[in-house]
């Protein structure tokens, strides 16, 4: 049981160091481009329950445990405390700085799962066993999605330089 039948889920991606210096190298106009269609796409609305507000961009990846490739599956929108769910190491991190209320981000999983304490607390621990156990590989990324959607903007972004010039 790996927790799927949970509509917001804790994703812990083992190996984020690529991804931090990709997004690190990632021009800023390309990052705004990427998560301003994901929020279009979504209408603004977070994927998962349904909230309105401020939006965050979230890289939904997935894990091929025989092999040891995490693919890159989408960029979705989030509100901030469903992405804090999926960030959830993050988010105690952020809690200890005083930045954050972890119990609220407890909270939001309650309520967007229906479920009580106990389902958290075990989600949470086999969350936290299979980050851990995927934590002691090597993994190589397949980021396709995003070497497409780059293309595509700097197309869009090369299309509309050459028409400015004429
Ligand atoms: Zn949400
Ligand atoms: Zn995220």
């Amino acid at each position: 049981m790996n927790g799927t039948s949970l509509k917001l889920t804790i994703e812990l991606v083992p190996s984020t160091s690529w991804w931090k210096s990709l997004r690190a190298k990632m021009p800023k106009d390309e990052w705004d481009a990427i998560r301003k269609s994901a929020y279009a796409r979504f209408g603004y609305r977070c994927a998962i329950c349904n909230s309105k507000g401020r939006m965050h961009c979230h890289g939904v990846w997935e894990f091929d445990d025989a092999r040891h490739v995490q693919k890159l599956k989408d960029f979705i929108a989030l509100c901030e405390m469903c992405h804090y769910v999926k960030h959830i190491g993050l988010a105690s991190v952020k809690a200890s700085e005083g930045e954050l209320d972890y119990n609220e981000v407890v909270k939001h999983f309650l309520k967007v799962n229906g479920c009580d304490m106990r389902a958290f607390e075990k989600h949470k621990d086999a969350a936290f066993s299979r980050w851990q156990e995927r934590s002691s590989h090597e993994w190589r990324v397949d980021a396709s999605v995003y070497e497409k959607l780059r293309s595509a903007m700097l197309d869009k972004k090369q299309h509309r330089l050459f028409e400015e010039s004429l």
